[in-house]
């Protein structure tokens, strides 16, 4: 099935919702234009939909791993070495490390196009920045010299070594051992399983960062250290030396994403893998969290992406396949299934939700492209804050979103959804894990709650309501019956927010089961609720270009329309959320474990 990238819908977004233009103002951006942003959409959808759209299907086949190498599926090897060879997998590393360090909003949009014509491939690429930025940010000058300018050309991929068998969520019980070496280096040895693109043929080499624990470390996350383990040592000259002690021992049979080999790597086998600790001692975790902010949107990229692929489909199959007479109609023959309601709400449900994602997502970008390059240290701060209380909600919620959405997909196909061949059940299989991986909505929801609501006393939540207050009082201003319908659906959406945020902040720290069980409605009632509001902003904006004349009119009619329904049909179920939170937390917890 081929892919275009909503390259339309993407420029309105960047420059309406994230507002691009001064994101590109900011002090080191000023090389970037507003025309260099459109080249650069324009030739990453011509890569995407070209290339790594038609491999989609075909690596769904899975790699193959044999005595240790994994073997990707033919075609992936050369789009790699194409895709590094053209610069893209640099584009927001350091220029000093030979990247491009575009702005991340920017980069947002091109991560879209990779999620969504191959998401199984893009992970390779997306693990690889996050361990650029944490030896950018705390690696000795020694081992960024020796790695970065490698990394950042995608020469050598890197990878992220968290979890082992006992330690997912709770990373505090990591096991990996690290013991100190006379040279400096250090010998790991240990377990990690699930590691994405953990080994394969695509690279010389390959750089893994790992967490473990020193011999002397304190129990807990106080006590795990970050290593650069590479998968071939570095000579002194550059070149490549001995195999080092890190070898994959399988490949996970998954549900999805059988193109991003799943590992199980095991460390120090035959004597202990050569590591170089990044940073100081113990403080290995903290520095993870460095990169996962700028992950944790990556993945929220990656549920709405998925979407828009899963709806493009969706879009195709309802305009060709015929069944049933259109109700209403003179016409007695069957007609093409898009006429019939039901399947256009599942259109417009699906549409709306990618739409809302794609404003909430790049609203995001901008606020991380704020909080680290704005010139006034109260912005910085403010968006800072910003951008922490959003990343739980479009991981989350997009996530969960992109569940929903995918498997709207299969249904608009009917039986044939159901079939492989389709396509369209992939979509929902590579799906599934968005919701799972870099954090599960659960401990989203939690750090939701806790670290962004609970500890800054709802701050930047109710700084966000005060402005979606404004913006309703300007949907009410045009009188428009459809801006009307608008700022109702939205408005209650901002009610119930309230209501549970001053809920959840009372019991917080007395009745922490309690605000706990509401954790996720909460989440997803934000979501809601902050995508209806952005779609509401760029509804008033479509209003005012269509009444200045000149713009694209079915585009901006489009998203008026599109706006209407997120707001009446999605925006409406946060009065459910917030019942939810605000009335179901002792129906949760009652019953006892033995009953279940
Ligand atoms: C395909 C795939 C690729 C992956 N890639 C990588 C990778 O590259 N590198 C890496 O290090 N890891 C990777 N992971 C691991 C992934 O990040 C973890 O699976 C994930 O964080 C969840 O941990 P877990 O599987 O141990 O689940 P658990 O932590 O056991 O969670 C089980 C359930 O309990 C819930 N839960 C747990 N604790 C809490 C809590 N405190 N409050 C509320 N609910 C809770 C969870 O939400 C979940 O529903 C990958 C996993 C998969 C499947």
């Amino acid at each position: 099935m081929p892919y275009t990238a909503p390259i339309k819908d993407q420029q309105f977004v960047l420059q309406a919702i994230a507002g691009l233009e001064e994101v590109l103002a900011l002090p080191g951006n000023e090389d970037t234009s507003v025309e260099l942003v459109d080249a650069i959409l324009e030739e990453a959808n011509k890569f995407a939909s070209a290339i790594l759209a038609p491999l989609n299907k075909l690596g769904d086949k899975g790699h193959q791993l044999a005595d240790g190498v994994v073997t990707t599926v033919e075609g992936f090897k050369e789009a790699y070495h194409q895709f590094r060879d053209a610069g893209w997998v640099g584009m927001r590393a350091p220029v000093e490390f030979g990247g491009q360090g575009l702005p991340a909003l920017v980069t947002m949009a091109t991560e879209e196009m990779w999620c969504a014509s191959n998401l199984a491939f893009s992970l390779c690429p997306l693990l690889t920045l996050g361990a650029v930025e944490a030896l950018d940010h705390h690696a000795s000058d020694e081992l960024k010299a020796i790695y970065l300018p490698k990394m950042s050309s995608g020469e050598w991929p890197g990878t992220m070594n968290l979890t082992e068998p006992q330690a997912g969520s709770d990373l505090a019980q990591v096991r990996s051992k690290a013991i100190p070496q006379a040279d400096g280096s250090y010998l790991i040895s240990g377990q990690k399983i699930f590691i994405t693109w953990g080994e394969h043929d695509m690279a010389d080499n390959i750089v893994h960062l790992v967490l473990a624990r020193l011999p002397d470390a304190p129990a807990g996350v106080k006590g795990i250290s970050l290593f650069v383990v590479p998968k071939f040592l570095v000579n002194a000259d550059g070149s490549l030396g001995k195999r080092n002690d890190a070898y994959c021992v399988s490949i996970e049979h998954k549900l999805g994403i059988h193109g991003s080999p799943t590992c199980v790597m095991s460390y120090g086998d035959n004597g202990g893998a050569v590591g170089y600790l990044v940073g100081e001692a113990n403080k290995g975790l903290a520095y993870m969290f460095t990169m996962m902010n700028h992950a944790r949107l990556g993945v929220g990229v990656e549920g709405m992406a998925i979407s828009e692929r899963a709806y493009q489909k969706a879009v195709a199959y309802a305009k060709d396949r015929i069944q049933s007479r259109e109700l209403g109609s003179d016409n007695s023959a069957p007609a093409a299934i898009i006429r019939h309601p039901d399947v256009r709400r599942m259109l417009m449900t699906m549409r709306a939700y990618i739409e809302g994602m794609r404003a909430l997502t790049y609203f995001g970008g901008a606020a991380l492209d704020k909080a680290a390059k704005h010139p006034d240290a109260a912005e910085r701060q403010k968006n800072q804050y910003l951008i922490n209380f959003l990343i739980p909600i479009i991981k989350g919620w997009n996530t969960e979103v992109a569940n929903v959405v995918t498997s709207l997909g299969v249904q608009v196909h009917g039986g044939m959804g159901f079939i492989e061949e389709t396509g369209a059940a992939q979509h929902m299989r590579d799906a599934r894990i968005t919701a799972i991986y870099e954090g599960t909505t659960g401990i989203h929801g939690m750090d939701l709650i806790g670290r962004k609501l609970a500890s800054e006393k709802g701050l930047t939540c109710f700084t966000l309501l005060q402005e979606i207050d404004a913006t309703l009082v300007a949907l009410g201003q045009e009188n428009d019956p459809t801006l009307a319908a608008i700022q109702r659906g939205v408005k209650q959406a901002a009610l119930a927010a309230k209501e549970s945020a001053d809920f959840l902040l009372a019991r917080f720290d007395q009745q922490p089961k309690q605000a706990a069980a509401g954790s996720v409605p909460f989440l997803m009632l934000m979501g809601v609720t902050l995508a209806g509001w952005l779609l509401a902003k760029s509804a008033l904006i479509a209003k005012q270009q269509l009444a200045a004349g000149g713009a694209d009119e079915a585009f901006c009619q489009n998203k008026l329309i599109t706006a209407r329904f997120f707001a009446e049909h999605i925006a409406s179920q946060a009065l459910a959320y917030g019942y939810e939170i605000t009335q179901g937390a002792e129906s949760t917890l009652a019953l006892p474990d033995d009953q279940f």
